[in-house]
């Protein structure tokens, strides 16, 4: 057994209550046996047996779960750095696409890359990751968009999985775009992921999840329509990027579907946020899409009133989000989307475990749960959230292991 003491206050992260409820625990304790958390609460109240197994001191500081970041495209190669400065200059994120930039530019570059090269860009991240307190990633294919690219990528994934200590969740988003060379027989590219890949990627448990992107550069809603039916019927859960450059009903869509989470969401429409309430589809707010594309940020505060709860993630990519670093991303949710810090940082914890499917084991500081763990150089969570620092995290516990100190 193993005990982490000298906690000034323990955001546990538990489920229950509003958005913004941490359920914090002031000079808490937290003692775990192997990788799984054994015992929680008031260090005064630690039972006398314990005292004798080994200790870590947090030093008076903030202890908050591992962070997840629930929508990241993870594996890709080249990169789009010129880009940017024509998106400054004014050109739209559609025209850019429109003129082979943009998505499919790391398409080509994610096609040419090896399995070996996809995977050493993945574990460079992914050890940053864990510096900044992470210890989940939800990694999404979709850059490339046909038969052996997208399993190229899955596979990288898996790999990803077993070579480092995050826990990885692989997300099939075959429907990120139809590749040009289907440009003009689209119908065909949906029948390739119905029929073709998703029985693949079911059969071979490369991924429990499937995204489609609705958009006007991207899929229809009906062609989303399609894939998310044979992802369905296949077991897989559902996830969308849903409503961000136009209202597609994106989230109406979702919540036909009883989506794990509708994402981006800066132009959803009213109906199409009770939608997602009455179907009980959490809304993934991604800040750093709106700081990149000079989008009208989501006021994350209509989906919360209207009873949606709210997860946040990095939506790190080459493009539209080119930053993994989830705890600016949770300062912009607050800025940009109008989260408080509390109903950030329980976006990223409980509710990203939510959408992931993944809440009975991680998300939260429970008896039960992984000893997934973050010490935060900070005495609260508004003194941490409401600045933006290179890394607060002093130390990551993954599965009771310290991995990043
Ligand atoms: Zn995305």
């Amino acid at each position: 057994m193993t005990i982490l003491t000298n906690i000034s206050q323990l955001a546990t992260c538990r489920p229950q209550g509003a958005q913004g409820d941490l359920h914090i625990i002031t000079n808490a304790a937290v003692a775990w046996d192997g990788d799984t958390i054994s015992w929680v609460g008031s260090e005064k109240d630690l039972p006398e047996n314990f005292k004798t197994h080994p200790k870590i001191d947090a030093n008076k500081r903030l202890v908050i779960p591992g962070l997840i970041d629930c929508h990241t495209h993870l594996a890709f190669a080249g990169s789009r750095h010129d880009e940017f400065e024509q998106r400054i200059l004014g050109k739209g994120y559609i025209d850019i696409a429109k003129s082979g930039g943009g998505i499919l530019s790391t398409v080509k570059a994610t096609r040419s890359a090896s399995a070996k090269q996809l995977l050493n860009h993945c574990l460079d991240i992914t050890k940053q990751m864990a510096a900044l307190g992470i210890t989940t990633v939800e990694c999404k294919s979709g850059y490339g968009l046909d038969i052996e690219n997208e399993l190229k990528t899955l596979r990288v994934y898996r790999e990803l999985a077993q070579v480092q200590p995050l826990t990885i969740v692989p997300t099939f988003l075959g429907a990120h775009m139809v590749p040009p060379e289907f440009a003009r027989d689209r119908e065909n590219y949906i029948n390739l992921l119905t029929n073709e890949l998703l029985p693949i990627i079911a059969k071979e448990k490369l991924s429990n999840f499937c995204d489609a992107f609705v958009e006007d550069s991207a899929l229809t809603l009906d062609e989303a329509r399609q894939v998310l039916k044979a992802a369905n019927n296949l077991g897989l859960n559902i996830r969308l990027h849903a409503d961000q450059l136009s209202d597609g009903h994106g989230a109406e869509l979702a919540a036909e579907f009883g989506a794990a989470s509708a994402d981006h969401l800066e132009c959803v429409s009213e109906p199409g946020i009770k939608a997602l309430a009455k179907a009980g589809v959490i809304g993934t707010v991604l800040p750093y899409s709106s700081l990149f594309t000079f989008q009208k940020p989501l006021d994350a505060r209509r989906l919360i009133d209207a009873g949606v709860k709210v997860a946040v993630a990095s939506n790190f990519n080459p493009g539209s989000a080119p930053s993994f670093h989830l705890p600016i991303a949770l300062t912009l949710s607050c800025t940009l989307n109008r989260l408080t810090p509390s109903e950030a940082l329980k976006g990223s914890t409980i509710y990203a475990a939510q959408v992931l499917r993944l809440d009975k084991q991680i998300g939260s500081v429970e008896v039960g749960k992984n000893a997934d763990l973050a010490i935060i150089n900070a005495q609260s969570v508004n003194e941490w959230l409401s600045q933006i620092q290179s890394n607060a995290c002093l130390t990551t516990i993954k599965g009771g292991t310290t991995i990043s100190s």
